[in-house]
């Protein structure tokens, strides 16, 4: 698309697409689907939450170890919750960390008052499954690993089935945070052992922000009566409630259920998780390739990179400044989305939602132009701690 065409496109009203990693850009379908209300209660309703728990036990091939419960709210939601039924007062949790989401897991559990120890591994470098191991073996008080699947913050993607792998082995109990992940990155729960998995509607499967579920192994869901501090996160008792009557326990969000079936359906036509990761690894590889020839460098060591979201250096040229770089490319029709690094500049482009070849051309093409219009003659940026970087 022309510089010209894509200026008739913003002035005629069409909103920028979403580089983001959830909120996404999602299909006019899934928006048209809200057009319509619906009772809680009505049969019609309780009919969508049960396809809606079915079809994501399926994805994850759960349907007979685990169950699904839905929660209100963002995706932290969810996560608040799982910890707070899952984890008993007198338990401990060994968290994961790498960025941001790995931070907020400890934070979380700071406000249950639940008993925890950290791995931090920083902003670029997984936790590695021998560490895990070694963790668990010294402490023998520690009952949940909390993990966090894709770290969106760098856009890593950490080692989680190696990590169950060891988690189980050594008879402890696996919290995952797969809010970025699920949907796009497989997850088959018959051979990858956990208690929970948690994501929300907004990312992977391109749905609209409203609701956050967890996947949950039944027996253990069925031990956690009277463990959660709060009476709307207590998925115990939504379970149950929803087990006896088919309803959640308080006003769900109906619009929100009815555009995530449509997405659900979408999902399943793209050739479900696989066709997704495909989609999204295609326009990883894509994105990735083109902001290298305009001087770009990643965060993360190639391997580690994921098809949701990759983290790129700011440009160490004395005339960038991100949010005359974010403004100008939003005027073209595409919103980016800051960094989340505690030591290095960065910004990162997501890979998810509603984008195609087409799309990544045009954003590659609007970055360009900017950095012309900013006297930026190439993105480059030193690595810091290139060492530590590149020996991962
Ligand atoms: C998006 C995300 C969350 C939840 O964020 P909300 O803003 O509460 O929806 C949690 N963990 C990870 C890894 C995420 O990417």
């Amino acid at each position: 698309m022309s510089e010209f065409e894509n200026q008739s496109l913003q002035a005629a009203g069409k909103p920028p697409y979403l580089l983001t990693p959830g909120p996404i850009t999602t299909t006019d379908t899934v928006k048209a689907a809200m057009l319509r209300d619906w009772g809680s209660w009505d049969g019609d309703f309780r009919q969508m939450t049960r396809q809606l728990c079915d079809q994501l036990l399926e994805v994850a091939n759960a349907k007979t170890s685990h169950v699904c419960v839905p929660v209100q709210g963002s995706g932290t939601f969810a996560v608040e919750a799982t910890l707070g039924t899952l984890v008993p007062k007198n338990g401990k949790v060994l968290v994961l960390m790498n960025g941001a989401y790995g931070k907020r897991l400890a934070q979380t559990l700071d406000y249950l008052g639940r008993d925890y120890v950290t791995l931090d591994k920083g902003d670029y470098l997984p936790p590695m499954p021998d560490e895990v191991e070694n963790i668990l073996k010294a402490d023998s008080a520690i009952t949940h690993v909390a993990v966090i699947h894709c770290e969106t913050s760098s856009g890593i993607l950490n080692p989680v089935p190696e990590i169950a792998e060891v988690v189980a082995r050594l008879g402890r109990r696996l919290i995952i945070d797969s809010m970025s992940a699920f949907g796009a990155i497989p997850v088959d729960a018959r051979n990858l052992p956990f208690d929970a998995l948690i994501s929300s509607a907004n990312k992977c499967f391109e749905g609209v922000p409203g609701f956050g579920f967890s996947l949950i192994r039944r027996s253990a869901l069925e031990q956690s009566k009277g463990n959660a501090h709060s009476l709307s996160l207590d998925l115990y008792e939504q379970w149950t409630y929803l087990e006896k009557t088919g309803q959640w326990r308080f006003t769900p969000p109906t619009h929100v259920v009815a555009a995530f079936l449509q997405a659900m359906k979408e999902h399943a036509e793209e050739g479900s998780v696989a066709g997704r990761l495909a989609r999204y690894s295609r326009n990883q590889q894509r994105l990735v390739a083109g902001m290298k020839e305009l001087g770009f460098r990643t965060l993360l060591n190639e391997k580690w990179l994921s098809p949701i979201i990759v983290t790129f250096l700011s440009p160490q040229h004395d005339n960038f400044d991100f949010n005359t770089f974010y403004d100008r490319i939003k005027a073209k029709g595409f919103v980016i989305y800051p960094g989340k690094l505690t030591v290095v500049d960065s910004f990162r482009l997501g890979c998810i939602g509603q984008l195609y070849d087409e799309q990544i051309d045009q954003v590659l093409a609007a970055i360009k132009t900017v950095l012309a219009e900013m006297q930026i003659d190439s993105g480059y940026a030193e690595l810091p701690e290139e060492n530590a970087v590149t020996a991962a």
